[in-house]
Order: structure tokens, then C-alpha cells, then sequence
């Protein structure tokens, strides 16, 4: 039997001008699984995520999570709900530390006031948490070091931690491995392969090698639609995915 799906889609479809980019697509996101949606260019992936986290409102369609509708919510409503987006927080202040970028995320989640800087408990407390959250991407060494002058993959690494700061019960990745060297994909494949211990995610990847490790089930979209569905073995011996990313 299929466990629940905690993120779902039904029908969900956007036109631009009577063009399609999202079209009829149903999706299930089971809880605590690593979900992948690949695609060749222009497939519709990044429209998706905007509908996902309403940056845009679906022409047709709902969208489910946890079982409640949130077709109709506010982006800012979505993300109290625990659907949080990597790049929604990747405003990294780069003037700041490591540790002061990760401690601003904490407050903003609990929504103290500034002045907190000036609390030297809550400021322990506060740099307390962020020290676990940095070592858990393997960024203690860097929490001094200003977010503007960390090499690529270590910036994306304090997104994430920034992003959990958030404390998101599902993580919606945007090529979380875009533009890294082998050195930081190994590593950031590693991170969100421990991330997801206690949370579900839904991310949109190009490698499709780490892809092919990480990923619990794949979703493959072509044109606006859902061309496959399944595991990679499933979708890799697919025909028809072969031909979409041949002609893609
Ligand atoms: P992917 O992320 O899979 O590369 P996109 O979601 O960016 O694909 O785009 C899907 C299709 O929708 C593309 O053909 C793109 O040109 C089109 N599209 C995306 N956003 C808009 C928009 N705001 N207006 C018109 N067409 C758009």
C-alpha cells in the first residue's frame, strides 16, 4: 500500500496566454521520501514550484498538503505551514558571519524583535542553536567568516542551514546542486541525504546521477505534463523519457 502523500497535486495547470507550462499535472509527495522532478528545459519545472509555493496562482487544479487545501494561501501562509523553499530564504545577507546570517533566520522564525542583540541570554541562546545548525551542514569552521566571502558551495550549504533555521517540515530545492564542482556535490548531496532524515523534499535537479542516489521516486515532466513516475530504474528504462530528453 502507498503511505500518504503529504504534498499533493491534482489537475494542477497554469496558461500563460492560452501556453500551457503547467498542464493537468497530479502529483504525490509521500511523506519523508526524497522526490525528484526532472525534466528537460522549458518542461515546466520551475513553473511548478512557483505554483507550489504561490508565487503564482493556478489557472485549474488544487494543491493539498497535509491533507488541508492550500491552493488559495499566501506564500507567507504556506511557509507557517512548514513548506518552506530554499531560495525564499537565499536572501544570505552577505555583510553578515556564517553564525550571524544562520542567528537572524532563528529570529525571524520566532519573530522577536531586534532586540534581541542587545539580550546577552537570548543571544547565547540564539548563537547555541546556530552552532548546531552550522555544524550540521559542516560550517563550524566558517561561522566567523562573512557569508559574502564563502566559496560557492559553502554559501549554498548556509542556505540550507538558514533554510532549516525556518524549521521546515518539507524543504522545496531548487537545484540545490547548480553550478558546483564534484567536491560540493558530494557534499551537498550528503547534506540533503541527512536533511531529509526527519523531513520530506521535493527538489528540482539537472544531475541526474546524484538524482539516480538520492531519490526515492521521480516525477518527469515534459511539456507541462507528467510524462513518468517511479523510481529511477522505472523512469530511466522509460522510452519515452529517453526521446523527451533526446529531443529536449
Ligand atoms: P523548466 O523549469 O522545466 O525549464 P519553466 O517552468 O521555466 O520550465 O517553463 C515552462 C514553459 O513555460 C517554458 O516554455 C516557458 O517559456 C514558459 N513560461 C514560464 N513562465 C512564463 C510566463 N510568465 N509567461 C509566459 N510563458 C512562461
Amino acid at each position: 500500500m502507498r503511505a500518504e502523500a503529504i504534498l499533493a497535486t491534482r489537475d494542477l495547470t497554469i496558461e500563460f496566454k492560452g501556453f500551457k507550462a503547467v498542464d493537468g499535472v497530479s502529483l504525490n509527495v509521500e511523506e519523508g521520501t526524497i522526490h525528484a522532478l526532472i525534466g528537460p528545459n522549458g518542461a515546466g519545472k520551475t513553473t511548478c514550484f512557483n505554483l507550489l509555493t504561490k508565487f503564482l496562482t493556478p489557472t485549474r487544479g488544487a494543491i493539498t498538503y497535509k491533507g488541508k487545501d492550500i491552493t488559495s494561501m499566501k506564500p507567507a501562509e504556506i511557509a507557517r505551514l512548514g513548506v518552506v523553499r530554499s531560495f525564499q530564504i537565499s536572501a544570505v545577507f552577505p555583510q553578515f558571519t556564517a553564525l550571524e546570517n544562520v542567528r537572524i533566520a532563528l529570529q525571524r522564525r520566532r519573530g522577536d524583535s531586534f532586540d534581541f542583540w542587545r539580550s546577552e541570554s537570548l543571544l547565547r541562546r540564539y548563537d547555541r542553536e546556530a552552532r548546531g545548525l552550522l555544524e550540521a551542514v559542516g560550517l563550524s569552521e566558517y561561522e566567523k567568516t562573512r557569508a559574502g566571502a564563502l566559496p560557492y558551495g559553502r554559501k549554498r550549504a548556509l542556505e540550507i542551514a538558514t533554510t532549516l533555521a525556518l524549521d521546515p517540515s518539507m524543504l522545496l530545492l531548487d537545484e540545490p546542486l547548480a553550478g558546483m564542482g564534484h567536491e560540493d556535490v558530494d557534499r551537498m548531496a550528503e547534506l540533503i541525504r541527512r536533511v531529509s532524515a526527519n523531513r520530506t523534499i521535493l527538489m528540482v535537479e539537472h544531475n541526474l546521477s546524484v538524482v539516480a542516489s538520492l531519490s526515492d521516486r521521480i516525477t518527469v515532466l515534459a511539456r507541462g505534463k507528467v510524462l513518468a513516475e517511479g523510481d529511477y530504474k522505472t523512469i530511466s528504462g522509460d522510452a519515452r523519457v529517453v526521446e523527451a530528453y533526446m529531443g529536449g
